[in-house]
């Protein structure tokens, strides 16, 4: 019999024996090793004295006549010898194991305490890294957030991403929380909305009647963390009071050397009544803008998002998805999602069909150039294209010309640069035009229905 074969049949002499003999002595059973078979004698091995003691005299007769059915040799019999090598490999064995489980333990206390504190940090699981598809238009974003997770407070501080709705500015800012927490766990994060920031505010503000004690408790809530993330800055317009306590706060981290990650759908200075104060205090760190994605990063994003959650699709359909839906990634995912839910509702694969059936995108959508809005625009306003890019100061041509950025901003994903450059102005300058415009919308029905009237002419050009 060469070692092979007596190795298997050990193993089936040994299953018998856990077969028969009763559960109590099984531990020592698996702890025997066979060591050779000869004429009718097997040979097992046991690093416990109390096994071989134990087995031979209560079992002994039992483990040679199970031996003796399948060997067919009715004088067959099993030798249970003690060897202390086999002693010190047993305990290492078990040595290791306890280390295994030990360590399990500690990987399982680890993970609990993780998902506590992101909890407490209020983060999304979702939003890591590892789930973040970087492409042109979040590159630097991506790279600025990653090197304020490595090390921050250290170079920028505070860092300051902004981008239109729905570009990853939320799902960037959570990851450096994630990050922080899974490789330095000392480290306290604080994720908060801005308006629930305000509300915090205001209802600690009536409680307390302004009490310096309550106050200091609310600004400690704020304070005493290593990394804060407030989300949608912009929400502070307008609020005075908030803005003061927030610079306070803004004042307190930066002392004590802490990180303050923000975000904003727009620039400090295009937040509309915002203290000079504060936002001098937003541009004193780096600010990273995050611009809607390319073809190739939409597609991308989809692909994780299928990936991820085990969706198998065809590419087609996924391109076909990510062609359309251009200016926001929140939009990009929930065209995606409402294609899975209908295929899996109906029990039907992911094709181009199924998603055009879903979707039904204008294939012959026309992108809007620069050029188109402010042709409509000259036309509506009955004026000179190149006045409204000149320097013309009349009244109803600077209305024109702030009407045809303000949609050349909403229709065709353009930075305030590229706009700009188009228009011969400054980048701030647009903003500024671009602001005002949004602002009489609000307030003035002729410039609404002239917005719409020209978007609308754009529709069918
Ligand atoms: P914002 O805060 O800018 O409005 P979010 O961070 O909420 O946008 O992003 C909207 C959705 O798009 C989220 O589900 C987010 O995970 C996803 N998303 C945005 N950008 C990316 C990206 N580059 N890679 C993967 N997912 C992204
Ligand atoms: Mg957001």
């Amino acid at each position: 019999m060469n070692n092979i074969e007596l190795n298997r049949f050990w193993e089936k002499v040994k299953e018998e024996l856990i077969g028969n003999l009763p559960e109590s002595v099984h531990p020592w059973v698996y702890s025997l090793e066979v060591s050779g078979y000869d004429k009718g004698v097997l040979t097992v091995v046991t690093g416990q004295t109390m096994a071989k003691e134990w087995l031979r005299k209560n079992h002994g007769e039992q483990m040679n006549n199970i031996l003796q059915t399948i060997s067919k040799n009715k004088d067959a019999r099993i030798h249970i010898i003690y060897d202390e090598n086999a002693a010190i490999k047993i305990k290492k064995e078990v040595a290791k194991i306890h280390k295994k489980e030990a360590e399990a333990q500690l990987k399982e206390q680890a993970m609990e305490n993780l998902s506590c504190m992101q909890s407490s940090a209020n983060l999304n699981l979702k939003y890591k890294f590892e789930n973040f598809v970087i492409g042109e238009n979040n590159k630097f974003a991506h790279d600025a957030a990653l090197a304020v997770a490595k090390q921050p407070a250290t170079k920028f501080n505070p860092l300051f991403i902004y981008g239109n709705s729905g570009l990853g500015k939320t799902h960037l800012m959570q990851a450096i929380g994630h990050y922080t927490l899974f490789n330095n766990s000392k480290l306290k994060v604080k994720y908060t909305k801005t308006d629930d920031y305000i509300s915090d505010f205001i209802s600690n503000s009536r409680k307390t009647n302004d009490s310096i004690e309550n106050m200091s408790k609310f600004n400690k809530k704020y304070t005493n963390i290593d990394i804060i993330l407030i989300d949608d800055i912009q929400l502070i317009e307008s609020k005075e009071k908030t803005m003061k306590r927030m610079q306070q706060t803004f004042d307190t981290l930066y002392e004590k050397g802490k990180q303050i990650v923000i975000t904003s759908d727009r620039l400090p200075e295009e937040i509309p009544k915002i203290t000079d104060a504060l936002a001098s205090r937003f541009k004193r760190g780096l600010m990273v803008e995050i611009t809607p994605p390319d073809f190739k990063t939409r597609l991308e994003i989809i692909k994780k998002l299928a990936g991820n959650n085990d969706i198998k699709a065809e590419i087609e359909a996924l391109e076909y998805i990510a062609k359309h839906f251009t200016n926001n990634v929140r939009e990009l995912e929930g065209a995606f999602t409402k294609v899975c839910a209908y295929a899996e509702f109906n029990n039907k694969p992911i094709t181009l069909e199924l998603a055009k059936y879903i979707l039904k995108c204008d294939e012959n959508e026309k992108q809007i150039t620069f050029e188109n809005i402010t042709d409509v625009t000259s036309k509506y306003y009955d004026v000179d294209i190149k006045d409204i890019l000149g320097t013309a100061r009349s009244q109803k041509i600077a209305l024109a010309r702030q009407i045809s950025i303000y949609i050349c901003r909403e229709l065709t994903n353009q930075s305030f640069e590229a706009i700009g450059e188009y228009f011969n102005r400054k980048h701030t300058t647009t903003m500024y035009a671009y602001e005002q415009t949004k602002n009489k919308i609000d307030i003035k029905k002729d410039i609404a229905s002239a917005v719409r009237e020209i978007k609308q002419a754009l529709k069918v050009l």
